[in-house]
């Protein structure tokens, strides 16, 4: 890779998060724990120097990925030649079409495996459900702290609707630390893959677009407690509900477990 670079005088980019992963043992380690096989589409979100690529091309049957930074072209190229399994498609991956882009490929399992670009961990995620990609598995290198906010527990200062989403879709944890020290050039945070597998539906929501609703509405105003954020709400019901778990409407969103948003976003239903 730094032959490569050199030879094609590549400059990193700070503004595009580059910093490209250098240590062989970590890339072989995230596409082995990802266990891909191949019927698996592997979506990549930021190709680098291609790295990670190569890895996953051994083992996936495709991978579409993405690039924001045109001037890696020619050494994406070169790194990719021999490779048949592979698609890059040089656009920014927040404004892409993803459900278009995988509509000609046929596959079994679709994961995304990634090493991301840090500022914008959190918008890729979000565009991840938000497209609803039916992802079965999501692999990424994520900033230590941003890691530690997907799997954050009830009541702790990480806890926000985002870990409330990704815990109602998936199971999380960690499964690599990674030193600064492994990518050139160093960043100034540690890291940690992490692993978000789909589950089979553990919560019985009646009506998801309104549960998905109620968990933004209640976050929406950090310091603010729920009769606050949620003054649109039928607050008689949430109350009520409240109440069985000795909480009232003074209680902050992040004292709720995903459960409870479950069960008043179901009562509320009903009274629609
Ligand atoms: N996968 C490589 C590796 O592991 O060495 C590179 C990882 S680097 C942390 C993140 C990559 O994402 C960079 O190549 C950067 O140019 C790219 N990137 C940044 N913003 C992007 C965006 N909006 N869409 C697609 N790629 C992006």
């Amino acid at each position: 890779m730094g032959n490569l670079l050199e030879k094609y005088d590549f400059k990193f980019k700070k503004k595009f998060g580059q910093n490209f992963l250098k240590d062989k043992n970590i890339l072989q380690n995230i596409v082995q724990k990802s266990e891909i096989d191949n019927d698996t589409l592997v979506i990549e979100i930021g190709v680098g120097a291609a790295a990670l690529t190569k890895f996953l091309c051994k083992s996936a049957k495709n991978v579409l990925a993405y690039e924001i930074d045109e001037t890696l072209k020619p050494i994406i190229k070169e790194e990719l030649k021999d490779k048949d399994n592979v698609e890059v498609l040089f656009i920014d991956f927040l404004k892409s079409n993803v459900k278009k882009d995988i509509e000609k490929y046929s596959y079994s399992k679709l994961y995304v495996v990634a090493n991301l670009p840090y500022y914008i961990t959190t918008p890729i995620i979000e565009k991840i459900i938000n497209d609803n990609l039916d992802v079965d598995k999501i692999v990424v290198m994520v900033q230590k702290e941003v890691g530690d906010r997907f799997s954050a527990k009830v009541g702790s200062k990480e806890y926000n609707s985002l870990t409330v989403f990704l815990n109602y879709y998936f199971d999380i944890k960690k499964i690599i630390n990674v030193s600064r020290n492994s990518f050139v050039p160093a960043p100034n945070v540690d890291s940690v893959v992490v692993e978000m597998k789909k589950t089979k539906n553990k919560y019985n929501v009646i009506n998801e677009e309104l549960f998905f609703k109620l968990v933004r509405d209640s976050f929406k105003y950090k310091r603010k407690n729920l009769k606050n954020n949620l003054k649109e709400y039928n607050l008689e019901i949430i109350k009520e509900v409240l109440s069985k778990y000795n909480l009232d409407l003074n209680v902050r969103a992040e004292s709720l477990e995903i459960e409870q948003f479950v069960e008043i976003s179901n009562k509320l239903n009903e009274v629609m």
